[in-house]
């Protein structure tokens, strides 16, 4: 078998689920839209069935996998229904709704539901991508706090900048919410992993970590609880072909690297259309064999190139982690231009092996 895959650690998940929980005493969703930010949204789902106040995905397929797959807590779709056909099956697997637009309003009071739904109203509180303005709001929730369709009436809206401390916009999207939703009796979700970590005073009622449940930090310096994140996808293969080339010589695609020394170049079994970014750089760190290296050359599809010279006890069948423990995604997706969401979501090909302590959750 191809030696490419991605090993994900279970137990990691769930600490870094306790440990969003453990910073404040609010409830957390578990984001696990886009199969999990790659990982596998079932299993992510099932070993959190027991510690997951609830769970948010980005659309009713995903809720759907997850009800199928006999998760019974609640699953809240962040971007509501796309068309009025989908309610009849949101009625049927009892899902939470955010509603963050006039026309999402007017089918649901046009709806016939077997039992009110959960909803969380979206407050643009600066985002500016979806959610009622704040002149808008007091309106609408007045509107759904009388409409039979509606069962309970949270609070939803978005950081834009939660990852950089001192922009001042978090606060500015604090006060805009603060006042849009005054004399509004209910529940508050505001923070996204970035405010989980560094805003405890935006925590409110409901948390929404995503990224960090997969170990990620959402920040590109040092950060006291990011850092006590453990990475959940190892990415992994091994060196399948080894060359000693002398100074001067090309390596791969377009001769983006060439030698300036004698060096003993290994091909790893890893491409772009793995999930590996191709626009990571000369020099991406990787790990063989637990230790350090880099990439050469520009990433192929299959394959791509990785320094030996300076490992000498390395070599073919070497073990190579892409990104995982002792090496955070985060790092390699800054040397790619992109960050680690995106390289955990275009994972592809790769077989996911899931490890865990946690007997009730293997699966
Ligand atoms: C994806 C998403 C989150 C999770 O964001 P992270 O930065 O991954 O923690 C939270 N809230 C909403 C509305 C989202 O779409």
């Amino acid at each position: 078998m191809r030696p490419a895959h991605a090993l994900i650690d279970l137990d990691a998940l769930r600490h870094n689920y306790r440990l969003a929980k453990s910073l404040s005493d609010s409830r957390a969703f578990a984001v696990i839209k886009a199969n999990a930010y790659g990982h596998g949204a079932v299993e992510c789902a099932r070993a959190l069935a027991d510690d997951a106040d609830a769970f948010a995905v980005a659309c009713i397929e995903e809720a759907i996998e997850l009800r199928e797959a006999g998760i019974t807590r609640p699953i809240l779709l962040l971007e509501g229904w796309f068309e009025a056909s989908e309610l009849g099956l949101i009625d049927q697997h009892q899902l939470w709704c955010v509603i963050h637009a006039q026309w999402q309003v007017e089918e649901l009071l046009a709806a016939r539901l077997s039992a009110p739904l959960h909803i969380w109203l979206k407050l643009d509180s600066g985002m500016h991508r979806v959610g009622f303005s704040p002149e808008e709001y007091p309106g609408v929730w007045r509107q759904l706090e009388t409409t039979p369709q509606v069962a309970s009436l949270s609070k939803i809206s978005h950081f834009a900048r939660a990852d950089e401390p001192d922009t001042g916009r978090t606060e500015e999207q604090m006060a805009v919410f603060a006042r849009a939703t005054e004399g509004l009796e209910g529940p508050v979700s505001l923070c996204n992993s970035p405010g989980v970590l560094a805003w405890p005073q935006a925590h409110n009622d409901w948390l929404r970590p995503g990224i960090m449940l997969y170990g990620a930090t959402p920040f590109t310096f040092p950060q006291e609880h990011a850092d006590s994140l453990q990475p959940v996808m190892q990415l992994q293969s091994r060196i399948i072909a080894v060359r000693e080339l002398p100074v001067g010589e090309p390596i791969g695609y377009g001769s983006r690297f060439v030698t300036a020394r004698p060096t003993r170049v290994g091909v790893v079994a890893m491409g772009y259309a793995d999930g590996y970014p191709r626009h990571a750089g000369d020099g991406t760190p990787v790990l063989i064999d637990g230790q350090r290296s880099q990439l050469i050359g520009r990433v192929s599809m299959d394959m791509l190139t990785v320094d030996l010279t300076d490992l000498p006890g390395s070599g073919l069948g070497s073990e190579v982690r892409l990104w995982g423990k002792g090496l955070n995604a985060s790092k390699v997706a800054a040397h790619a231009g992109t960050i680690a969401y995106q390289l955990f979501c275009n994972l592809n090909r790769v077989p996911r092996r899931f490890t865990s302590s946690f007997s009730a959750s293997a699966t």
